[in-house]
């Protein structure tokens, strides 16, 4: 069983490997002007437009092999590639592990879930963007999360309109400082997704983790105190932890202050 075990979470996390190349693509060509089609159109050197061989874009392998720099101009690939394929590999690992291996249907819809947020993630973070169709993607995640459970559906989405209005009147009142209408419309799908009230740990941990971190720029002088760091990454990371802990974390809470 142990042995069985080992070859489920070794094999979706080099499956991670792939999709994580892919969202490499997805992430450079949603966000960048101009771009082909994600899934039309070799993959190119952004530096020299170079059309990519098969092996050039080995996940990890190719970087490591070429020494983090372009075969045909030598310019430096950027250490995103790997990291997102690595952080795409190891998250998989732990979602494979949570899931089990009894549960196919699930699984698939929590790999899913994994990486649009990653993609969430990365875009935002690099580009201060998040791209529609990823919002898109969490939205229709939720809905079939709530298939035959209108009720709950409602609840999901009204706390969403709720929350996704106050952000909305908070761009308007600080002038777009700080948020961004991408933050409103992924807060309306993060409650779908997680529905009542497991949104409400998600925006919870997500601010604090952005607090914390922002502060910590501040202190380390790599940012001024008026400057502003994307929020969505931090969003990401609340949704990830609320999805697959929040139950669980909202009853220990529960147990530790009862009413
Ligand atoms: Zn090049």
């Amino acid at each position: 069983m142990a042995d069985l075990v080992i070859i489920w979470v070794v094999g979706t996390a080099l499956f991670g490997l792939i999709i994580g190349s892919f969202l490499n693509v997805l992430i450079y060509r949603l966000n960048t002007e101009g771009s082909p089609s994600p899934f039309f159109g070799r993959s190119f050197c952004p530096h020299c437009q170079h059309v990519l061989n098969w092996f050039d874009l080995v996940p990890i392998f190719s970087f490591i092999s070429l020494n983090g720099r372009c075969r045909y101009c030598r310019s430096p690939i950027g250490l995103r590639y790997p990291t997102v394929e690595l952080v795409t590999a190891l998250s998989f690992a732990a979602v494979a592990l949570y899931t089990g291996i009894q549960a196919p249907l699930l699984l698939a819809e929590n790999l899913i879930l994994t990486a649009v947020l990653i993609l969430i993630f990365f875009s935002d973070w690099i580009f201060g963007l998040i791209p529609d169709e990823a919002v898109i993607m969490l939205g229709l995640l939720g809905l079939a999360a709530h298939i035959g459970n209108g009720e709950e559906l409602a609840l999901a989405f009204s706390s969403g309109l709720v929350f996704a209005s106050l952000f909305a009147l908070l761009i308007v009142l600080t002038r777009g400082r700080g948020m961004g209408w991408g933050d409103v419309k992924l807060v309306l799908v993060m409650s779908l997704v997680l529905g009542w009230p497991n949104i409400l740990l998600a925006l919870w941990l997500g601010f604090v983790a952005g607090g914390i971190v922002s502060l910590t720029l501040v202190l380390l002088q790599r940012k001024k105190f008026n400057e502003t760091i994307a929020l969505g990454p931090f969003l990401v990371l609340g949704t990830a932890v609320a999805y697959f802990y929040g139950p669980t974390i909202i009853s220990a809470f529960f147990r530790l202050y009862p009413h």
